[in-house]
């Protein structure tokens, strides 16, 4: 059985926590009885060598049937930011496995219909591209079903570690200013 993982466990622990709730929900949702024959490895985007600057998430498909998608610290500063950034990403799991979606050499085969030189990778103009309009699709369904549950019981948890920095950096200011 494909065994997914995460790399964020370096990073926060609650984070990783969430992040793995999500990626059990989600693919079972998605995936069903086949869930099992497919692996996802969620990883920070800082692993991947040419990210797309103002993206939040990306995927490829490293071999057959395993993904890994990445996620962008930065743009997810939030628990639910970054279950909302997975639910995406892993629609378009479902369609690459599918094979509705698939990276050809000449650009992006969607359904049988070929768009040119456009990539995985392309960061703009996501709205135009039929696979982006699914993939929200997938995401909104998944969360509004699922990921709102898990998002609220990461409520205490859900501001991360730039929050935390953020909150002691306030306390250091407010300890400063009275004295
Ligand atoms: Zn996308």
């Amino acid at each position: 059985m494909a065994k997914d993982s995460t790399f964020y466990s370096a990073l926060d622990p609650k984070r990783a926590y969430y992040i793995r709730k999500g990626l059990k929900v989600f693919k079972d949702k998605l995936f069903g009885k086949n869930a099992k024959d497919i692996k996802i490895t969620v990883a920070s985007s800082k692993l991947h060598q040419n990210f797309p600057p103002g993206a939040a998430g990306l995927i490829e498909e490293q071999e057959l049937n395993h993904f890994v998608i990445y996620i962008v610290h930065k743009y997810t500063p939030t628990i639910n930011d970054m279950l909302h950034t997975l639910a995406h990403e892993m629609g378009h799991a479902k369609d690459m496995y599918l094979k509705d979606l698939e990276q050809v050499k000449g650009g992006i085969m969607w359904r049988g219909r070929l768009f040119p030189n456009m990539s995985l990778h392309h960061a703009v103009q996501w709205e135009i591209r039929p696979w982006e309009v699914h993939a929200e699709g997938l995401r909104v369904f998944l969360m509004e079903n699922y990921g709102q549950e898990i998002s609220k019981e990461a409520k205490p948890y859900q501001a991360g570690r730039d929050e935390a920095e953020y909150k002691a950096k306030q306390t250091k200011k407010e300890n400063a200013s009275n004295k």
